[in-house]
């Protein structure tokens, strides 16, 4: 047997046993205590056999005057080695168990027994196949105890035993002991050397270890904690092979961790170690398959594999690893907290800043200018697009996006991504729009985009519009980038449904109720802004003919219906820039900015005909024209007025139907 294998051996014992031999004085009351199994036998059997094989080597050439072998006895009477050729006829005449139950007495079994050299002739042997021989043994002593650990015993032919050769054999017996004990103090002495470097080794880890788990408990960010662990694994185990698996939750950017699949077969054991949050164990001979999983506080994160031959692998490097993977999970437990928070704080400064801007201005296409612009920053987006439900029309309207040729698109409420929105009134992710998606979306086409993170707009409840944002490659967008959209929308929301409101508020203060025309104060406030910025333009003052007349004849109710339809051939004979408002009664003025007056004669004119020709029951107006240059130095909203209200003065003194300038 090598001698490592009876340091492995010797080593399995100590495990078991503290109270084992520390030296030879012990193995004989050991060999006694001990129950010994099969697989412990070789150790006692062995050290005795290689020590008798030492002896043998050095007596060589001695002259042991009998040809009869010297056989080694084990304590329990069974041969252990023996001298002489080593023949089958050697062997046949030397019994392999000498115990008196096998042989009946023989010297071998009284020496061991009376543990004084013993003779013992052919007549006194007991069983009738000894009865051919004398027998003669001496008990081999440890130094220090009188009980024997082995004897030397020999046959002779019956009448050959001589007190000689008894004195002979207790010599052998002595320069055998010495030739056990340099064995025993040689494995013995291998033992401490193994144990020693065993130790040092085992110091080297500890120091490493209490280095990198300091180090991994300054990190708060979980790639350099896997880096650690990584660069670790690297110094001691660099011909294992190593794979760390994660939980989908954790995907990490380093390219040596990959994604925890439950449905591969060799991932089994990584599957038991990840759910029972207990190291588990592969064996297939010469490969162990170790899973380590990596444990928190809160739960396993993920599983460490190794691959390492199986002589590779120690008791030593199992701890090591335990210790490393136990302070591995713990640091990436605080490192993902830390990250978390650290999203958490950012996604509620983004939201509260967010809010604040969208809610300091009040003008819609402010608040979807901003909010696009922010949305594709925070999501590193390609395009964004928010739209307005249009519930008068039933379409989506796209107010903003930075894919210009979107602007402004009108979808059916029904149609894409929008339309599942205001169904489910949920959010979207999507991976991939060009894998098995269940509806086809124009948006995604035009901008060949293939991640979607979409969002409905709601206001109590009820879907107001929508907001989408895209990638053209897939697996852009994460599932807290799905979560942040989830809370931004509903600020998003609140802000476009506030500038709504406000523009409605706004529309509402500005335009006059009956004609939908604008009010008169929004006239002056305009005029008052054109008299600064250009350099000419005209007014015209429009007045319906005896309209009390109108009133008296056919009710006031006709005389509102006049009204607006007076108002809507206004509307229709100015350009979009020309300003047109209710100033009185049934007064209406026009401002057309950079019109000077014979164009303007030309819109009156045209006005007054269209009044006269399409109203029903029918009306005439009178119109009083002024205009005003950059030269005029005094001019004013009021002197712009004034002088146009004396033109229709004047119209109406010329016989009303009538367009005067002033
Ligand atoms: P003319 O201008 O040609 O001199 O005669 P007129 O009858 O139109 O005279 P005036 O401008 O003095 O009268 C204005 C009348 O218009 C008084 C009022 O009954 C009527 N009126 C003013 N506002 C409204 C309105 O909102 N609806 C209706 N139905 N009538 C209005
Ligand atoms: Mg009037
Ligand atoms: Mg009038």
């Amino acid at each position: 047997m090598a001698y490592q294998d009876e340091i492995r051996i010797l080593n399995r014992q100590d495990q078991a046993d503290a109270s084992l031999p520390r030296t030879p004085t012990e193995l004989p009351q050991w060999i006694e205590r001990q129950d010994l199994s099969e697989a412990d036998m070789p150790y006692t059997h062995s050290l005795l056999a290689d020590s008798f094989a030492d002896w043998r080597e050095q007596t060589e050439g001695y002259l042991w005057p009998s040809d009869h072998p010297i056989v080694l006895l084990h304590p329990d009477g069974t041969a252990v080695a023996m001298t002489g050729s080593g023949g089958a006829e050697d062997r046949f005449s030397v019994p392999r168990n000498w115990s008196k139950e096998a042989i009946g007495l023989t010297a071998g079994s009284v020496a061991l027994e009376t543990c004084r050299p013993t003779v013992l002739h052919s007549d006194e042997h007991t069983s009738a196949a000894m009865k051919a021989f004398d027998s003669l043994a001496v008990p081999v002593f440890t130094r220090s105890s009188g009980i024997p650990c082995a004897a030397m015993a020999c046959l002779l032919p019956a009448g050959e035993a001589q007190a000689a050769e008894l004195k002979l054999l207790q010599a052998a017996s002595l320069h055998f002991r010495n030739c056990l004990y340099r064995r025993f103090e040689l494995l013995f002495i291998q033992d401490l050397l193994h144990r020693t470097q065993l130790s040092s080794r085992e110091e080297r880890r500890r120091d490493l270890l209490f280095d990198v788990l300091r180090r991994l408990n300054d990190h708060i960010d979980v790639e350099s904690v896997l880096a650690e662990v990584f660069d670790i694994l690297e110094q001691v185990y660099a011909m294992c092979r190593i794979d760390l698996f994660l939980s989908q939750d954790y995907a990490s950017s380093n390219e040596k961790v990959k994604p925890l699949a439950f449905h591969q077969q060799e991932m089994d054991i990584c599957w038991k170690a990840f759910m029972e949050g207990e190291i588990r164990e592969e064996n297939d001979g010469s490969r162990r398959r170790i899973a380590f999983p990596l444990t928190g506080k809160q739960g396993v994160y993920g599983v460490l594999r190794m691959d390492v031959s199986a002589g590779e692998f120690d008791d030593v490097d199992l701890q090591f690893m335990k210790t490393l993977t136990a302070g591995a999970g713990t640091a990436f437990e605080k490192a993902k907290l830390h990250e978390q928070a650290n999203t958490l704080i950012g996604e509620l400064r983004l939201i509260n800043e967010l809010t604040q801007r969208l809610n300091s201005s009040l003008r819609l296409s402010d608040t979807m200018q901003f909010a696009n612009s922010e949305l594709l920053h925070i999501f590193k987006a390609d395009y964004c697009f928010i739209l307005q439900l249009d519930r008068l029309n039933g379409r989506f309207v796209v107010m903003s996006t930075n894919a210009p040729e979107m602007f402004n698109e009108k979808f059916d409420k029904d149609y894409g991504f929008c339309g599942v929105m205001l169904t489910t009134r949920e959010p979207i992710i999507l991976s991939d729009y060009h894998s098995a998606t269940p509806v086809r979306s124009h948006l995604m086409d035009v901008t060949q985009s293939r991640s979607l993170l979409a969002s409905p707009l709601l206001l109590n409840g009820e879907v107001i519009g929508a907001v989408m944002v895209t990638h053209r490659l897939p697996n852009h967008f994460s599932y807290d980038n799905y979560k942040l959209l989830h809370v931004l929308s509903a600020h998003l929301g609140l802000a476009v449904s506030n500038s709504s409101l406000h523009a409605e508020v706004r529309r509402m203060v500005i335009t006059d109720n009956l004609t939908g025309l604008f009010a008169r104060h929004y006239l002056n406030e305009r005029i008052q802004r054109k008299l600064q910025k250009d350099n000419f333009g005209s007014l015209i003052l429009v007045d319906i003919d005896h309209f009390k007349k109108v009133n008296d004849t056919y009710g006031h109710q006709i005389g509102d219906a006049i009204l607006i339809q007076v108002s809507a051939i206004i509307r229709s004979a100015i350009r979009d820039s020309d300003i047109a408002a209710r100033w009185g009664g049934e007064e209406l003025a026009i401002y057309l900015p950079r019109l000077g007056l014979e164009q303007t004669v030309k819109v009156a004119e045209r006005i007054r005909r269209r009044v006269e020709e399409e109203t029903d029951p029918q009306v005439t107006v009178s119109c009083g024209l002024s205009e005003w240059t950059s030269s005029d130095d005094k001019i004013s909203v009021e002197t712009l007025f004034y002088r146009a209200d004396m033109a229709l003065y004047d119209a109406k003194h010329k016989g009303r139907n009538k367009v005067a300038v002033g």
